[in-house]
């Protein structure tokens, strides 16, 4: 197997495909919003300070209306409490928290601070009981068996399908396959849909941003293929370069995937212009969801997406379920890579016939309570609205950005203008390791590692960072006691 870096290859003359060369792309590109035009931060403190939280910058599916005046602090603040207790929209947080009874916990004798987000999500009381009443009203096989629990059960199985559908705002119920989450929806499309069309010295494009579960799938198929994998690079503040990854296509491309949010950084990555660019060139494509799902309102028809992927638990679901949606006509083309029950409309010895998509890639049972549980985690993201509570979380990482700016030898990896949930950082002078450690015995719960994600580290030059991330219940004063505990180690 070939893993091409992009520097040293030419690439096809744009003009060839119809695309706009570099000039029009970079008048492309600045139109499209994604990347508004930098204007340098008044604080003189830190060329780090991001320009990324001026009402400017606001995600394309975000309200129009402003986030925050610069004169106003963007978020209220422990020191600031006149301001009030923060509201999601008309909900405020108080009420958002005690939907989460973990919120509650103490550990290490301390309040817990959960900032590991972008691991896994909390889960709501609604999600919790939804699975109790599952287990204790409901539980059946589903598509089997005509009794009253088979049919309670598979119709909670098929609303959760629909309720997903709806969400991401698919045509039907039918495009929606349930997966144990994002890394068995991307081995599911390498193998069923990408490896069967692979020819030796086929091309799959991806970006250097990706999760280890968007890069070894693809090495698999690519190494019993003979496959090439090329990979898009990213810019100093960690956002694709879309000139260097329109580069990368060419008469051999079969396939792009790319994440919507690094886990790593936060960077929030153009999709719909990479979705676009790989169109132009007749190539099919997976959006990685499992950052994005919870954080951007998500249309995968506006997206004109091929395949998207995403995980319950990062969307305050169970774990060990997800989904990917396909485009029918894809979902029907591609072959199922698991055989067995629930999957088959007829065998015999000498041949199988199969069910149509979905079920043709649900072989054997279900996590079918787990399916109920996220289907309940959509309606409660759904009830307090995404654009609101993406609205809160970008205030907050925006507070939180300007915080942890203040202490002394800290580095914020991940600069891009757009950004989402994630403040990757590291301290002079102390490990990831000890940071973690540090935090955790002050009851702060974040990622210290490398986060399943080394290429991009790598590309900054680190093997690991500490990586904080939100959710709409976290609160300013949380950011608060993590700058604290932070000031404590540099002191
Ligand atoms: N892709 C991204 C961007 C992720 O952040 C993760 C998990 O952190 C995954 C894929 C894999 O998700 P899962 O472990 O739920 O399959």
């Amino acid at each position: 197997m070939t893993v091409a870096t992009n520097p040293a290859y030419a690439g096809p003359n744009p003009k060839d495909y119809g695309l706009p060369d570099e000039r029009e792309l970079a008048a492309w590109i600045a139109r499209s919003g994604y990347f508004p035009a930098f204007s340098p931060p008044t604080a003189a403190s830190s060329s780090q300070t991001p320009a990324a939280y001026s009402p400017a910058v606001v995600p394309k599916a975000f309200p129009a209306a402003p986030l925050y005046t610069p004169e106003l602090p963007v978020a209220p603040s422990a020191s600031a409490a006149t301001a009030g207790i923060p509201r999601v929209g008309e909900v405020s947080l108080s009420k958002i928290r005690a939907d989460f009874p973990i919120l509650a916990e103490r550990v290490e004798g301390k309040q817990l601070v959960w900032l590991d987000n972008a691991a896994t999500t909390q889960r709501p009381r609604q999600v919790i009981d939804r699975l109790v009443h599952y287990y204790e009203h409901e539980n059946s096989n589903v598509h089997r068996g005509a009794h009253t629990l088979a049919a309670r059960s598979t119709d909670a199985y098929e609303a959760a399908r629909e309720k997903i559908a709806r969400f991401l705002g698919a045509p039907g119920k039918d495009n929606i396959v349930f997966v144990r989450g994002t890394t068995e929806g991307i081995n599911l499309v390498a193998q069923s849909f990408v490896k069967p069309n692979l020819q030796p010295g086929d091309e799959i494009i991806l970006t250097v941003a990706e999760h280890h579960a968007n890069i070894v799938p693809w090495q698999l198929i690519a190494e019993e293929t003979g496959a090439v994998l090329r990979v898009a690079p990213v810019d100093d503040t960690g956002q694709i370069i879309l000139p260097e990854y329109t580069r990368l296509f060419n008469k051999r491309t079969r396939f792009a995937s790319f994440a919507q949010v690094s886990n790593a950084l936060g960077t929030i990555l153009p999709v719909e212009e990479l979705i676009a660019i790989a169109h132009r060139f007749g190539v099919p494509t997976l959006v990685d969801g499992a950052q994005s799902v919870s954080h951007i309102p998500v249309n995968v028809t506006a997206l004109d997406a091929d395949f998207f992927v995403f995980s319950g638990h990062k969307i305050f679901g169970p774990t060990g379920i997800g989904a990917v949606y396909g485009k029918k006509a894809l979902l029907e083309a591609a072959k199922p890579y698991q055989g067995g029950g629930n999957m088959i409309a007829d065998v015999t010895f000498e041949r199988t016939q199969y069910h149509e998509a979905p079920e043709k890639f649900e072989a054997g049972t279900g996590n079918i309570a787990d399916a109920v549980g996220l289907g309940a985690a959509i309606d409660y993201v759904t009830s307090l609205g995404l654009p609101h509570t993406a609205r809160y979380e970008h205030e907050l990482l925006a507070y939180g950005t300007k915080e942890l700016l203040k202490i002394p030898g800290l580095r914020l990896i991940g600069t891009a203008t757009q950004k989402a949930s994630v403040l990757s950082f590291i301290l002079d002078g102390h490990s990831v390791e000890d940071v973690g450690q540090h935090l955790a015995r002050a009851g702060i719960a974040v990622r210290a590692g490398h986060h399943c994600a080394q290429p991009i580290l790598r590309r900054f030059g680190l093997e690991a960072t500490v990586r904080p991330s939100l959710a709409f219940y976290n609160l300013p004063e949380e950011i608060d006691a993590l700058a604290q505990a932070l000031r404590q180690l540099t002191h």
